[in-house]
């Protein structure tokens, strides 16, 4: 039986060849004509969007069949303690038995924040300052985030970071598009649920609080960087000293703002994302009407811990983050929503390993493992038989971006210890209190960790987490949980995976070369290690991406954001390329070993790479979650994913007879790597 009831991918691409030949009902494109329409014309038609889902697709389904299995593992520990054999897992029983019981969390009330609002409701100007640094602490932005993250000069060290954050609307944008209509729908949607939370905390929440609280954040909103700013890691790094804060502003109490995070007397070093922001942050502080700050730091402090609260508060965060943001219909099962406070979308959450460590042991395979790493080799050497055959750029920069993929780590399937969260003590009776002694708990463990060396074995996500990342420090991270079918089947030939996880790796591995990976050296340090013409020669390449993409648009006036997702498209065209040469060595070996690889449902391994490919792509979105989606995120929608990589592909155009002139064709392919 497998883990999933999924099909794997010979049976998947089976089933979508069985579309392509229904072409009498329905006619389909043909592969050189729109080769997504082709592969998931027929799912996409007869698929259905769950209420309580967004997008469906490889990713989504893969996720829900992880939840479930997650979800009865918990059911199983949380009912036999003699199954909580670590620490971690104890903590996990203990916090997502918290969050099922939600008529603990209906007799709790507010109680558990009711300290932090008392001490909103008594605010004074002096006491702002530490106020701000003590919600920091809880991971609540408030408007700054502070975090301990690794130095992009220097990633063995720790650094304090400064970011802009705390703002309600999904995107700075938001505020400043004036008569945008989405943007209008979402400033009264928020608008709604600022008056609930604020109703809930029994303070004022009448028309003129909204107002203010809108144009605070407006002032905010102005000074945040946009997200294709953010992009920027260099305009990123600003170091800063208490001193030097003061020149920013020398109104505010910075010292006591940093020593309310740190319980420190002296300024650490910091490191702030946004100079700008701060600066506003610090003029608000001394300039805005206390009654806004309280408005705007009960709604951020509500906010944050909404999905812990009881009902009333917790429809709110729905009705807003859900239902006018993502177009949901109705929340998910209460089960998967804990395991989603637990462990983030990301597997970022301080405790989610606990999950990843429960996962592990109900569902990981080291022969996944130890086949994953079998594909990474041939994929790394597809990768740099690509750097010294590239046309473009001189030996000596070529030598250092050999030696970057050389020293590139890769982390695959889980951790080599789990932790021990020392010092943390949860209750099975209090939802909302978890959420917080959790982050202070890691806010303290963190800050104990900045004198120290970064630890480079130390995740960043979980293995229980259904995605791949390319990571600060020159690291790209499998976890166990995306080493399933349909993007790796052990029961599979290599075609379909290498197409599938094949291209994930490939993926992964171009981020550290995309436009803002480049900046980075075999280290992880931000430092430039390219000749000059090699560098404005890159520049030219990418600013093809940039137009090719902008050029698509997804719905009806809204294009991709050429620069917002310039990374992602520039690691979808090199990782396809890459995993596509990475299945060539693995073919060689078969051939060398006598074994010609055979036909399967009539398609060559090079067509079935690159159906496995279009399969793990496509999805099906909400309008109101794909428009989200355009403005915010960094990633282009899955048809795009498809259609733009392998029309710029000689091979595909190869594997199928696509001539010159047909849509999957580009007059010039862009090839970067
Ligand atoms: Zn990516």
């Amino acid at each position: 039986m497998p883990l999933f009831p999924l099909r794997a991918p010979a049976a998947a691409l089976a089933l979508a060849l069985a579309g392509a030949s229904a072409a009498a009902a329905e006619p389909v494109p043909s592969a050189c004509t729109d080769f997504d329409a082709y592969v998931n014309g027929r799912w996409h038609a007869t698929t259905e969007l769950p209420a309580h889902r967004s997008r469906v697709g490889s990713f989504d389904t893969l996720r829900s069949g992880n939840a479930a299995l997650l979800e009865k593992a918990l059911a199983a520990l949380v009912a036999e303690p003699a199954r909580q054999t670590s620490p971690g897992l104890r903590l996990l029983a203990a916090y997502h038995a918290s969050g099922m019981d939600t008529a603990a969390i209906e007799q709790q009330g507010l109680a558990p924040v009711a300290p932090w609002l008392a001490r909103i409701a008594a605010l004074t100007r002096e006491e702002l300052p530490a106020l701000l640094g003590d919600l920091a602490r809880l991971q609540v932005a408030a408007p700054l985030s502070l975090s301990v993250g690794s130095d992009a000069l220097d990633a063995d060290r720790h650094a304090l970071i400064a970011s802009a954050a705390g703002l309600g609307l999904p995107d700075r944008d938001d505020y400043l598009r004036g008569d945008d209509e989405r943007s209008k729908t979402l400033i009264a949607a928020y608008r709604d649920y600022a008056r609930t939370l604020l109703e809930a905390a029994g303070a004022p929440a009448d028309a003129a609080t909204l107002d203010a609280l809108l144009a605070f954040e407006t002032e905010l909103a102005r000074a945040a960087p946009t997200r294709v700013q953010r992009r920027d890691p260099r305009a990123g790094y600003n170091p800063y000293t208490v001193e030097g804060l003061r020149a920013l502003d020398a109104g505010y109490a910075w010292q006591a703002w940093l020593s309310a995070y740190t319980g420190r007397a002296e300024g650490a070093p910091l490191i702030v994302a946004a100079p700008a922001f701060a600066a506003a942050t610090a003029r608000l502080a001394q300039h805005a009407p206390l009654a806004t700050w309280q408005a705007y730091l009960r709604v951020r402090l509500l906010d944050a811990t909404a999905e812990h609260l009881p009902r009333r508060v917790a429809q709110a965060h729905f009705a807003y983050r859900g239902t006018a943001v993502r177009g949901l219909r109705t929340p998910l099962p209460r089960a998967e929503q804990t395991v989603l406070a637990i462990g983030g979308a990301y597997g970022g959450a301080p405790l989610a390993e606990t999950l990843g460590e429960l996962y592990a042991a109900s569902a990981f395979s080291p022969q996944a493992q130890a086949r994953a790493e079998q594909m990474l080799d041939d994929i790394r050497q597809a990768m740099r038989q690509r750097i010294d055959a590239l046309p473009w750029m001189s030996e000596p920069t070529k030598q250092l971006a050999r030696a970057k993929l050389d020293a590139m780590r890769a982390k695959i399937g889980v951790p080599e210890r789990w932790r021990r969260y020392e010092g943390l003590v949860l209750d099975a009776a209090d939802y909302a209190g978890n959420l917080l002694r959790v982050n202070a708990w890691h806010t303290a463990q963190r800050l104990a960790q900045l004198d120290q060396p970064v630890d480079r074995g130390r995740w960043t996500t979980s293995p229980h987490i259904v995605n791949a990342f390319a990571a600060g420090g020159n690291q790209i991270v499998f976890p166990a949980a995306i080493l399933q079918p349909p993007f790796f089947d052990p029961a599979a030939d290599d075609a379909s995976n290498y197409g599938a996880i094949g291209m994930v790796i490939g993926h992964e591995i171009t981020h550290h070369f995309d436009d803002r990976g480049r900046q980075f050296d075999a280290s992880g340090n931000l430092r430039d290690w390219w000749q000059p013409a090699d560098a404005d020669a890159y520049r030219q390449r990418a600013e093809r991406v940039a137009a090719l993409y902008a050029g698509f648009e997804p719905v009806r006036g809204v294009r991709i954001d050429g620069r917002l997702t310039l990374g992602e498209n520039i690691s979808d065209l090199g990782g396809v390329q890459i995993a596509y040469e990475g299945l060539q060595l693995a073919l060689a070996r078969q051939r060398a070993a006598g074994r010609e690889p055979p036909l399967v449902d009539g398609m060559t391994p090079e067509q079935r790479f690159f159906m496995a490919n279009a399969t793990i792509w496509r999805s099906k979105t909400r309008p109101e979650a794909l428009v989200n989606q355009l403005r915010t995120d960094s990633h282009s929608p899955g048809r795009f994913r498809v259609l733009a990589p392998l029309s710029n592909m000689p091979a595909f155009a190869q594997a199928f007879g696509c001539r010159a002139g047909d849509a999957m064709v580009a007059a010039e392919p862009i090839q970067i790597w």
